[in-house]
């Protein structure tokens, strides 16, 4: 059983029911965690406000940036361990979770070192005045978390508000917490202040749902689904409470004929198998001019048959999906896309000895012959790629934005021109341009545009959004 953390306390849920946590690589129940409801999220909050008013409200940029920086040095000191829980929940391969692991230590390094580095201005202004423009911290903010990329995710969120001087109450998925909370743990020990970081676990629509609408709550930053986040930003708006939301993707590689294939190829299949899928920014779409359409799609297809499912220790290319809603959904649209007409150019496998009751789903590349499949258009969330000629440049950058979506473009040409034109011309909030892959990557202000949400993450952005300015004005004549 594994315990919540308010208040500088390890807790369990205050009427002592509990969510059982099930293994995606064979489907057994491995642990349970507390299954939190409003008067949990009552008290997390309580606690947060608390800290903010004592010790943790008082405390200089510099001391905070150096907690943030003794938090990092304590998650690689316990790197396997931490790598070990997110694999045991996600059913990652070990080396993604280490992967992983890595990087939720760089946003404690990169927002530790930031902590003390966010200045306020002076504006000139009438005669005899003095104008100071400072920031300050938010207050309470409220982090949702998905269960994909549980730890990165967490870092990513939470270590910006800190850095900001926020106490912060974080919700994890029920599917995937066991990383946070070890974190959280770690937090107290090197030195966090009780009450700035709390943890609460429960389900989305209890814990969840309790603290995205609490009164006591100054932000909310969401990672999820489209339909969650629009419950988010509805229980934000009464409230008058920003926030932040990240919901994914239908990202498109745009190759054009002058591509430099072995480039391209790697990233592409890494693009989509990477974490079976389960990433919001995966290139989920492939565009690719006629000229090349027949050659590319026969050295991509060669290159994708080599990519293999299996257990976190096998340590293959991808593991299972994470329960069994989603390998439900993702084998639905594998059927649909065979329904709509499209064709399979080529297959992963699934590595004999997998467990029979795991979430492993078959890599799939599609080919489509015309952009009427929904496969095209909505977000899988699994290792499906779908690919369809285009012709000219302009068509490239109209199919490209032919979704809801707007979170990550790439493309793949040797034309400088054509690089900047097309970038430029995709409606999202990061383009590649001969190269993929957000994992990563803490310096980069990332967030979407249309449906993938607003607001935006990592990268010295991040502070102003976890941050607010006052503005003194004072009077110095006589
Ligand atoms: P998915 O459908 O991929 O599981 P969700 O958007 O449902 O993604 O989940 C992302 C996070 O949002 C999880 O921490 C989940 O518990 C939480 N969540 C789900 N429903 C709600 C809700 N109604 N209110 C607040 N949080 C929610």
């Amino acid at each position: 059983m594994t315990q919540m953390i308010i208040d500088g306390r390890k807790v369990d849920a205050q009427d002592g029911r509990s969510i059982d946590v099930v293994s995606p690589v064979n489907g057994d129940v491995f642990t349970t965690i507390p299954r939190g409801q409003e008067a949990d999220v009552n008290a997390a909050v309580k606690a947060a406000r608390a800290a903010l008013e004592g010790d943790w409200g008082r405390m200089t940029a510099l001391d905070r940036g150096r907690l943030l920086l003794r938090l990092g040095e304590s998650v690689l000191a316990h790197h396997e361990e931490l790598a070990q829980l997110e694999s045991r929940d996600t059913g990652k391969p070990m080396s993604t979770a280490r992967a992983d692991i890595t990087v939720l230590a760089r946003y404690f390094e990169f927002y530790g070192g930031a902590a003390d580095k966010v200045h306020g201005q002076t504006i000139p202004f009438q005669k005899d005045y003095s104008v100071q423009l400072i920031r300050e911290p938010l207050g309470v903010t409220a982090h949702i978390i998905p269960w994909n990329y549980p730890a990165q995710m967490f870092g990513r969120s939470v270590a910006p508000a800190l850095a900001m001087g926020n106490a912060s109450v974080v919700k994890p998925a029920e599917d995937a917490c066991l990383s946070i909370i070890r974190v959280a743990e770690l937090a107290l020990e090197v030195g966090f202040p009780a009450g700035a970081l709390n943890i609460v676990t429960g389900l989305g629509e209890e814990a969840g749902a309790s603290l995205s609408r609490h009164s006591d709550i100054n932000f909310i930053t969401f990672t999820g689904s489209n339909e969650v986040g629009v419950l988010i930003q509805q229980a934000a708006a009464v409230n008058a409470v920003k926030c932040v939301l990240e919901l994914g993707g239908k990202s498109a590689h745009i190759v054009f004929d002058d591509a430099k294939f072995k480039l391209a190829i790697p990233a592409i299949v890494k693009g989509i198998v990477h974490n079976a899928g389960q990433t919001c920014t995966a290139g989920s779409r492939l565009l690719v001019q006629k000229g090349i359409y027949a050659e590319f799609m026969n050295a991509l297809a060669e290159e994708f048959s080599k990519v293999r499912a299996g257990t976190p220790d096998m340590d293959l290319t991808c593991g299972p999906v994470v329960n069994k809603a989603q390998f439900d959904r993702v084998n639905r649209y594998i059927a649909k896309g065979l329904a709509d007409g499209l064709k399979v150019a080529a297959e992963g496998t699934i590595a004999d000895g997998v467990p029979a009751g795991g979430y492993f789903v078959k890599p799939t590349l599609f080919a489509a012959p015309s952009h009427d499949s929904t496969l095209l258009t909505e977000e899988i969330f699994g290792p499906v790629l779908v690919a369809l000629p285009f012709d000219t440049e302009a068509d490239a950058i109209r199919l490209a934005n032919a979704t809801d979506y707007g979170l990550l473009g790439a493309v793949w040409t040797e034309n400088g021109g054509r690089q900047q034109r097309v970038a430029r011309g995709i409606k999202c909030g990061q383009v590649y341009i001969n190269g993929f892959g957000a994992g990563g990557g803490v310096e980069l202000p990332f967030g979407g545009v249309k449906k993938s949400g607003h607001g935006r993450e990592k990268g010295f952005i991040a502070l102003e959004e976890m941050s607010t300015t006052k503005t003194l004005i004072q009077f110095y004549g006589e």
